[in-house]
């Protein structure tokens, strides 16, 4: 396909980028999909998802987003691997630029960059990325077989993490924040009844220590201000993300933490023909179901202003 003669170009390849592809591909729209740098976006980096229905077993997120990617393909969605690097949204007509410079001008744009996870920003947790410092379980975890290691955060995702781990690694300590977690209950009650999860309550790590590898971690207790050592091998941040909206920042309306504004009840933003959907506009919901059934929401209000405008 020419990347002059595009109607749709599908940003991110994420359960809702390739919702949209599926349902604009399916609806004879030419769409190219650029895949960004986490192809197939944060699923890729989780365990079993349980909670997409039409699983009743549950599948691998991995598995999933290959799933995906191979029905946008049928319908004949133009996959390409990388990033597209800016865009232009003053001009009536859209422009966006690929890594490999191809100038793309779609009739649409569908934004589908999800979110990254977060890091605690300390100089010990950067230096030691890599080398015992990880934000996945799921692709390191197995570095850390029958070892003991940490898990930072107090979320689903910390809580997801811990668990997956503890199946693997002689121990786990979770380090939360607060005095209670904000993971769902039944995520919490399962890291509570599992006997390998040992939880660290008010405490936040101050360093990660290790010389080329991490061996373990201060952390101070935020009520007490006593600090105690934790020996571990391992140690997985999963303290939140941040949006993949940073390139879109000078044309389009954001929040503070930087999503995407929509119009209530649509996926329109405030540039005509610039669609955002899933995780890059949602801080809420930010549910593979939820992100999918945005990018179905972005697909058919790209076709509805294509066929009124073109
Ligand atoms: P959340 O934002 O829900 O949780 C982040 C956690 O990290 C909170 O406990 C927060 O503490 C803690 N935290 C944030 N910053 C720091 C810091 N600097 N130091 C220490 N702790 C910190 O993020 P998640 O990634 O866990 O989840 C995101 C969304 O995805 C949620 O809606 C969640 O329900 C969903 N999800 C669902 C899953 C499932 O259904 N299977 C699996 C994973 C995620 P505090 O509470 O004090 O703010």
């Amino acid at each position: 396909m020419s990347p002059k003669d595009v109607d749709v170009l599908i940003i991110g390849s994420g359960p809702a980028g390739y919702t949209a592809a599926i349902y604009t591909s399916r609806a004879g729209l030419k769409t190219i999909l650029y895949k960004g740098d986490q192809p197939g976006g944060q699923l890729t980096i989780t365990s079993d998802v349980e909670n997409y229905p039409g699983y009743p077993e549950g599948i691998m997120g991995p598995q999933m987003m290959i799933d995906f990617e191979n029905q946008a393909s049928r319908f004949g969605t133009d996959i390409k691997n990388g990033m597209i690097k800016s865009v232009n949204f003053l001009d009536k007509n859209l422009q966006a630029i690929a890594e490999d410079d191809t100038l793309i001008n779609p009739k649409t744009i569908i934004i589908s960059t999800g979110a990254s996870a977060k890091w605690l920003n300390l100089e010990s947790e950067q230096r030691l990325n890599g080398k015992g410092v990880s934000a996945c379980a799921v692709c390191d975890g197995f570095f850390f077989k029958d070892q003991v290691v940490g898990v930072v955060g107090g979320g689903d995702t910390a809580a997801e993490e811990a668990l997956y781990l503890s199946k693997l690694t002689k121990q786990v300590n979770l380090i939360v924040r607060r005095d209670e977690m904000r993971a769902s209950t039944i995520m919490q009650n399962r890291v509570l009844d599992n006997k390998k999860i040992n939880i660290y309550w008010n405490s936040e790590v101050k360093e990660v220590l290790g010389d080329d590898f991490v061996t373990g971690i201060d952390i101070i207790n935020n009520k007490s201000k006593e600090i105690s050592n934790i020996k571990l091998n391992g140690l997985f941040i999963a303290i939140g993300h941040k949006p993949n909206t940073d390139i879109f920042k000078d044309y389009l309306n954001m929040d503070e933490s930087g999503y995407i504004k929509t119009i209530p009840g649509s996926t329109e933003t405030n540039i005509k023909g610039v669609f955002a959907t899933g995780d890059a506009q949602d801080n809420i919901y930010r549910q593979a179901v939820t992100a999918a059934g945005s990018g179905c929401m972005g697909a058919l209000d790209a076709e509805r202003f294509i066929s009124n405008n073109y």
